[in-house]
């Protein structure tokens, strides 16, 4: 019992001590790791994902993802992070973005796309970094854990170890759980609003998000690849939200 008291105790705190709200969207998000660690914890990320994929660093792909991707960056409201863009030289249509700025494209996604497609991609796997969702996933991971450890307590009517699994935080989830850890729809919604006007203010037309998401349609039905972004907002909702919003992008874009 005093152990459940003192998860629940803990997780209170931790709620308590960890919503903030975000500067950009005004979205209240519960984070636990403080925002001064997202650049340390992507860079160590990104290390760990060098040693085991094909990453491109140099090259027309990994140049175009990069140029791309900087002037996106540079409008942001995070141009102070430190951004990089890299390839991962696989046959996937997947892209994916790390605390601190750094986002990867797969290269079947560079090979599809066209550099204002891609600039939708971009802009919103930047979103993804400048809203924080990796910390913010990470951070209800880590709830999840302490409360799993709850109950694991409250079964084995509470010693002192099970009081140790409070500590089962960040050290416990490895670096590539930014990777693999989806993002919630809700942050799927704000990344593409976000990551549209970002790309319209960097001289993007904003209506290449709608021919992405078109595309990746038609990709996906040819090549049974239901990877990118995840599933969940489904492509005919997301084209629609775009669409429905496109007049509100249209106002950020004053041309290339
Ligand atoms: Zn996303």
């Amino acid at each position: 019992m005093a152990v459940r008291h003192l998860l629940a105790a803990a997780s209170l705190l931790a709620v308590t001590a960890c919503v903030t709200t975000n500067e950009v969207t005004g979205r209240s998000q519960f984070i636990t790791i403080p925002a001064s660690e997202d650049a340390a914890l992507g860079l160590e990320a990104m290390q760990e994902v060098k040693k085991t994929a094909p990453v491109l660093e140099t090259g027309v792909m990994a140049e175009r993802v990069s140029r791309i991707g900087k002037r996106i960056a540079a409008i942001s409201d995070a141009p102070e992070l430190p951004w990089e863009f890299v390839v991962i030289d696989e046959p996937v249509l997947n892209a994916w973005a790390l605390p601190g700025g750094k986002v990867a494209v797969y290269a079947k996604m560079v090979e599809s796309f066209d550099d204002s497609e891609l600039a939708a991609v971009l802009g919103h796997e930047i979103a993804h970094a400048v809203l924080r969702h990796g910390a913010e996933q990470m951070s209800r991971a880590q709830v999840q854990n302490m409360i799993l450890a709850g109950a694991g307590a409250a079964v084995a009517a509470g010693t002192d170890n099970e009081t140790a699994q409070l500590a089962v935080g960040l050290g416990a989830l490895a670096a590539q759980g930014f990777v693999a850890l989806p993002h919630s729809r809700d942050m799927e919604l704000e990344a593409d609003d976000v990551g549209t006007v970002y790309m319209a203010r960097a001289g993007f037309d904003p209506h290449a998000a709608v021919k992405l998401w078109q595309k990746m349609k038609t990709l996906k039905d040819a090549g049974g690849q239901p990877t990118f972004l995840s599933t969940h907002p489904s492509d005919d909702n997301r084209i629609k939200r775009l669409q429905a919003k496109m007049p509100e992008y249209m106002k950020e874009f004053r041309g290339p």
